[in-house]
């Protein structure tokens, strides 16, 4: 019998570098158990959508091989989190459990559940690493939680900088062999049949070394011009950090040395790091948010939205789902989430508008869509999105605010490249004609092959009658 081991508990933080609880568990000098638990008994909806789950396993498998390359051995078992870690301290005598804390309020309750019932059992650890800045860290001169981004995003940076990352360990003790786990495939995370996944296999590859090449890239290739590239659908301006951030594949403290270490050489990448950590404070935003409001994908933060005239309307929601509304800038974001599992920040913010304020869908229902088809779904950054683009969250656009999808298209794709790429079928239209396929002449329609209503759809919705509609939606909460 090898003596009492660590167990480390892995969740969506996937990785070997800067990763505290493995550097203690190291540090221990005890056998390490690296565990992963897939549980699907967490009470709620938010278990990881179709997307995700396609993500995850691939993320399992780097790092079961990346713990296997040295010496160690991923352990992955199924259940309620709290019966699997208390079977598994009885059966090894385990001395410790050391973990990432979380911010999932699902999974904060968890580990205070976890500390009631075998505190005193084992020595548990919950280390930092999921966030620049702890919650409790930044707080109002009132010692609230902030609620409008600016002055959020300032208090941060008056914190003293995140520290160097850790380095991934160079070698890990062998994990007990009597400790034995399930196959990953058989958890049954990729898809059947059909195999929809082909456009995500072409797009990504999870796993830490995946993550680390796509920042190295992005260093090199892309924050020079994000400042000014990150609003432009058409180009590879933006980072794409946002799966493996989500899976921990990377820390965003590695992010922030990584970008703070390229910024300096000269003003425009001084100012595109500025942008892109801006963009990091968003997501520290948003998951300090969920953690003082864990309702914050059920329920609008701005309580006057609960009495929001929303419309049922499964057929216009199924076509928004689909990419059939229209509208092209729409409908070229919904096919590329579709078919790779991701969409450009500036048309997650059309595509949300258009469904929630053209359509009067729910942005709840919205939510759920991008939920099971984002390889990036984030329970706070999604309900963070959503409800800012809905107007009811915290420091919200303003809901009388509602984006033109042509000239959001003309404007932040001029020449049509993101439109051409997803929707084929309107290729050969001008670049002016090719946001408004229902402006167009006929003759411009007939030489570019295309037949309204057949080969693309006529518009859902007027844009003058929705946005009318919608801001009489507003009004209704006015009187209330
Ligand atoms: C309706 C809606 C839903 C969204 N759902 C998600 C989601 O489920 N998961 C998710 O990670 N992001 C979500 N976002 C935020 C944002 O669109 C994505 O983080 C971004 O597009 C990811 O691409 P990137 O990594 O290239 O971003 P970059 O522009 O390179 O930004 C770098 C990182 O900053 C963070 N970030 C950037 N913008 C935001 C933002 N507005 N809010 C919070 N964090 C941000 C991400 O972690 C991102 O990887 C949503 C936005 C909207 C409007």
């Amino acid at each position: 019998m090898s003596p009492p081991p660590v167990i480390l508990w892995y969740r969506d933080d996937l990785r070997l570098a800067d990763h505290a609880p493995l550097r203690a568990a190291v540090a221990s000098g005890a056998p390490l158990i690296p565990l992963y638990i897939f549980d699907e008994t967490t009470p709620g909806k938010w278990r990881p959508g179709a997307a995700s789950r396609w993500w995850l396993h691939h993320s399992l498998a780097a790092l079961a091989a990346d713990l296997a390359g040295l010496g160690s051995r991923l352990v992955i078992r199924r259940g309620d989190s709290l019966e699997v870690i208390t079977t598994l301290v009885r059966q090894c005598q385990a001395r410790g459990l050391y973990f990432h804390r979380s911010h999932d309020p699902a999974q904060a309750v968890l580990e205070e559940r976890l500390w009631r019932e075998l505190g005193e059992k084992l020595e548990i650890r919950r280390f930092r690493g999921r966030l620049l800045q702890e919650p409790e860290q930044v707080r109002t001169g009132a010692g609230e939680a902030f609620r409008v981004f600016t002055p959020f995003w300032k208090a941060c940076l008056r914190l003293p900088e995140p520290e160097a990352p850790l380095p991934a360990p160079a070698r890990l003790a062998p994990t007990p062999s009597e400790v034995t786990g399930l196959e990953l495939d058989s958890l049954q995370l990729l898809p059947r049949t059909p195999d929809w996944a082909a456009g995500l296999r072409e797009q990504w590859r999870p796993g830490e070394a995946g993550a680390r090449l796509r920042l190295e890239t992005f260093c090199e290739e892309a924050l020079t011009g994000y400042a000014a590239g990150r609003d432009q659908p058409g180009r590879p301006g933006t980072s794409r950090h946002s799966p493996h951030l989500h899976f921990g594949e990377i820390s965003p403290r590695q992010v922030w040395q990584a970008v703070r270490g390229v910024q300096a050489t000269d003003a425009a990448t001084t100012r595109g790091g500025d942008a892109y950590l801006r963009e990091l404070g968003w997501r520290e935003f948003c998951h300090h948010l969920l953690h003082q409001w864990p309702q914050l994908p059920e329920q609008p933060f701005n309580p006057r939205f609960a009495d929001f005239p929303w419309r049922d309307d499964g057929e216009a929601f199924r076509a928004w789902t689909r990419g059939q509304t229209g509208y092209p800038l729409v409908d070229a974001g919904m096919r590329e989430l579709w078919h790779t599992g991701w969409m450009h920040n500036r048309v997650r913010m059309v595509t949300a508008s258009f469904l929630v304020k053209h359509l009067l869908v729910p942005w709840q229902q919205g939510q759920d869509w991008f939920w099971d088809t984002l390889v990036d779904a984030n329970l706070a950054n999604n309900a963070g999105g959503w409800q800012w683009v809905a107007g009811c969250g915290a420091d919200a656009a303003p809901y009388f605010r509602i984006f033109n999808p042509v000239l959001q298209g003309q404007k932040f794709d001029p020449h049509g490249d993101y439109a051409r790429r997803w929707l084929p079928e309107l290729r050969h239209l001008s670049d002016k004609d090719i946001y408004a396929p229902f402006a167009a002449n006929p003759a411009s329609l007939a030489a570019a092959g295309i037949r309204l209503g057949v080969d693309y759809p006529e518009p859902l919705v007027e844009h003058d009658f929705a946005r009318r509609r919608a801001l009489g939606a507003l009004e209704t909460l006015k009187k209330t």
